[in-house]
């Protein structure tokens, strides 16, 4: 008998492999490694800079809409941190297009800081 290689932790978020590497879940049951959900998170948000900028001409801060407010980042609506985890939340959301939204970056420390609502930027 094979035994397995892969360990399921037991809040089921993460499968740690022999090797002691952790592995996280998506909610398909693919293992995915920091390195590999860093590199999601890093093409995701090129390409949502790229998607504003074909559509918009440019990247503005969804909050305030200010030319000012700069540097423009790309914030996570749902965290990374949330997002790997707390069980509520697919793994793939921290690299879903539809969790990005540019924020500069004095309003992005004010959102991280829960000093504005989401619903309120995104309407
Ligand atoms: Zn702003």
């Amino acid at each position: 008998m094979v035994q397995t290689r892969w360990i399921r932790n037991h809040t089921d978020q993460t499968v740690k492999h022999r090797s002691n590497k952790i592995y996280r879940l998506d909610s398909l049951g693919n293992r995915w490694s920091s390195a590999a959900i860093e590199r999601k998170i890093s093409r995701a948000k090129a390409e949502k800079i790229e998607q504003l900028t074909d559509e918009f001409g440019r990247v503005v801060c969804q909050a305030c809409k200010r030319n000012d407010c700069v540097p423009v980042d790309m914030a996570h609506i749902i965290s990374v941190d949330k997002c790997k985890n707390d069980p509520r939340f697919n793994l793939e959301l921290a690299w879903d297009l539809d969790n990005l939204i540019p924020l500069g970056r004095p309003c992005h420390a004010k959102a991280d800081n829960n000093n504005i609502r989401w619903t309120n930027i995104k309407n």
